[in-house]
């Protein structure tokens, strides 16, 4: 099923986000761990890619195994920076071959051996998503999106700029960068409207559950930490088990203020531990129904 279909249905959901094994030993523990996440019946699964591509089959694998396994719908994520334009189409045909219909579509961060930008075959994500609409232009195609502006833009302006080129391209839905505080989704999400970016935009919460995670996550979004949730870090960043529900209780109570505001999708970072979404889920089951 496509996303987008999937986002029209007119009730609360959460869709989930997990990532590949990075080798091939990890394969079954993350496949068992992925299973479990499937099971508590999210509105779609998303699995990551590696940046560099390395992991790619192992993408479509989890992917494709949930969705089999399941019938829970996924999205199976894919970089363009590090690769050529043969591994890209191949890819994508693999993606169609696997009976998947969604596509996250990113430019991926770049790494130390990245191509310069005028090597690249792909120079940002919205020439990915052309090549995909020209593949085949059923696919359902999700983007990247930033509240807080992606750390490389000179400005909001210009990020907000580039987004509506991707929405232009022929991207279906947006995924936001994770945030702590509502207010900038809120601002963000009136700031793209404004701009002319009218489709479905799904806020990504993700559960911080020990004390080092905090500081993985703000390495990488660059997210601003507000007072409240700093103040939890510092109760209870010693004490896992303290931590780890505070940390729940914190992310179900962001979902809960984005349902309260009208939003009714929300896509949930719980990387790869059915026991987050699981008590995730058990915070908010007379609100999911
Ligand atoms: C929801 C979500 C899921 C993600 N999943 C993954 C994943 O599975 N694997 C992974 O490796 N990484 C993932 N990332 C991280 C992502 O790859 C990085 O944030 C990366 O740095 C940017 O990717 P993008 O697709 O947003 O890039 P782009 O949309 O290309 O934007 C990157 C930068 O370039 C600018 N830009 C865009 N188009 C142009 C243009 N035409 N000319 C000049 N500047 C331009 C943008 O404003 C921005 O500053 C994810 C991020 C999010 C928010």
């Amino acid at each position: 099923m496509r996303i987008t279909e999937v986002l029209t249905k007119n009730s609360f959901s959460l869709s989930f986000e997990v990532f590949p094994p990075k080798t091939d030993a990890a394969f079954e523990t993350v496949r068992s761990s992925t299973e479990q996440i499937a099971l508590l019946g999210p509105a779609f699964v998303s699995v990551t890619y590696g940046a560099g591509g390395g992991t790619s089959r192992y993408t479509l694998d989890i992917a494709k195994n949930i969705k089999d396994r399941y019938g829970v719908p996924t999205l199976a994520h894919l970089t363009c920076a590090s690769s050529t334009r043969e591994e890209v189409r191949r890819h994508i045909g693999d993606i169609r071959a696997a009976g998947i219909e969604n596509i996250m579509a990113l430019r991926g961060d770049l790494l130390p051996d990245s191509p310069p930008e005028e090597e690249r075959a792909y120079r940002h994500a919205v020439d990915l998503i052309r090549e995909i609409r020209s593949i085949d232009p059923d696919f359902c195609v999700g983007g990247a999106c930033y509240p807080e502006v992606h750390p490389e833009s000179r400005n909001s302006e210009e990020d907000i700029r580039r987004l509506k080129e991707k929405v232009d391209a022929g991207c279906d839905f947006l995924t936001t960068q994770m945030f702590f505080d509502n207010a900038l989704y809120y601002s963000f999400l009136y700031r793209i409207r404004e701009a002319g970016v009218t489709v479905p935009i799904l806020p990504g919460v993700m559960p911080i559950t020990n004390a080092a995670q905090i500081a993985r996550a703000i390495k990488l979004s660059g997210s601003f930490i507000p007072h409240r949730f700093q103040s939890l870090v510092d109760r209870f960043g010693d004490d896992p088990k303290a931590m780890k529900q505070a940390g729940i209780v914190y992310a179900a109570d962001q979902i809960i203020d984005l349902f309260a505001n009208g939003i009714r999708n929300v896509h949930v970072y719980t990387m790869n531990k059915p026991d987050v979404a699981e008590a995730i889920l058990r915070n908010l089951s007379d609100i999911l129904g």
